[in-house]
């Protein structure tokens, strides 16, 4: 495999950060996960704009534009031969002294790999997830904005065991007022009466680009949207539920913390929703 590396191609065996980069050291940087689909970079600007974003909100300067940070992706793709992969593109601080402050970096490392990706096994995709709330609550956003795609997943990974310990793969996580925030990786919608809804960014959840495209699925279907404070009642006495992520795409939950949501099985806007997903992937998108 080859690895994008400050702009060389590099084995993957060769492909190493320093211990003194404070990717590593703190957490200090910033990330996306893209999806190629047969060829197709899905929604590449949209990531490389959050990414931009993304190391605003941090104060780290790109050291690539938005042309050729998507050029190295491409050829990150072209140089491994892959038409479908799951594409990780890291900006860290840099490597600096110990301390923990960035200034001491001087420049900001820039890796990419482009491999597969292990989705969730397909039963579940047929069946539906069964997920369970935890107690690690969401960050707030005035501590770390959960807006920024940083390097600090301590909190979902927390949350993550937690999910595993009971027995489930995915959790919700609450916002410090109890509301719904996200999952530990994806972005929860449900189905209410027809109407769809998904908390808010503010409500401490990433703005997912498989959630933007869920909207845009839904106004072509003609299904109401809405961004909006949701309690664990909301998912409970829902209709339907499911998440959304690059990794994950679209997949059902028909059970939270031991409820079934609306019938137990996946509802019919959820598989119009996925359906309609998977068609535009293969057709929207940056040709590598
Ligand atoms: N929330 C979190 C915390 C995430 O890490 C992700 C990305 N896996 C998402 C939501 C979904 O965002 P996207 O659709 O852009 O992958």
């Amino acid at each position: 495999m080859k690895i994008y590396l400050d702009g060389k191609f590099v084995d993957e065996a060769d492909a190493k950060v320093s211990v003194f980069d404070h990717g590593v050291l703190y957490g200090d940087g910033v990330f996306e996960g893209i999806r190629l689909y047969d060829g197709n970079i899905f929604r590449l600007e949209e990531h490389l704009e959050r990414l931009e974003y993304s190391a605003k909100a941090i104060l780290l300067t790109l050291p690539l534009t938005r042309a050729e940070m998507s050029e190295a992706t491409a050829e990150t793709c072209r140089q491994n031969g892959l038409r479908d992969a799951y594409i990780r593109l890291v900006v860290t601080r840099g490597v600096g002294d110990l301390g923990l402050s960035p200034w001491s970096c001087s420049k900001p490392t820039v890796f990419i790999i482009a491999s597969k990706i292990a989705l969730y096994p397909q039963e579940h995709y047929d069946k539906g997830l069964a997920i369970v709330t935890v107690p690690t609550r969401r960050i707030n956003p005035s501590a770390l904005p959960p807006t920024i795609k940083s390097l600090n997943y301590l909190n979902n990974i927390l949350a993550k065991i937690e999910a595993r310990q009971f027995g489930a793969l995915e959790a919700i996580m609450l916002n410090d007022q109890g509301y719904v925030a996200e999952c530990t990786a994806d972005n929860i919608f449900v189905v209410h009466k027809g109407v769809l809804a998904t908390p808010s960014a503010t409500q401490g959840a990433l703005k997912g680009i498989t959630r933007g495209a869920v909207f845009d699925i839904a106004a072509e279907l003609g299904v109401p949207v809405r961004e909006t404070n949701l309690t664990r009642y909301d998912v409970w006495c829902a209709d339907e539920c499911f998440l959304t992520g690059t990794g994950a795409e679209v997949i059902p939950v028909v059970k939270l913390d031991g409820r079934d949501i609306g019938d137990g099985r996946p509802g019919d806007v959820t598989r119009r929703v996925a359906a309609s997903f998977k068609r535009r992937v293969r057709i929207e998108g940056t040709k590598i």
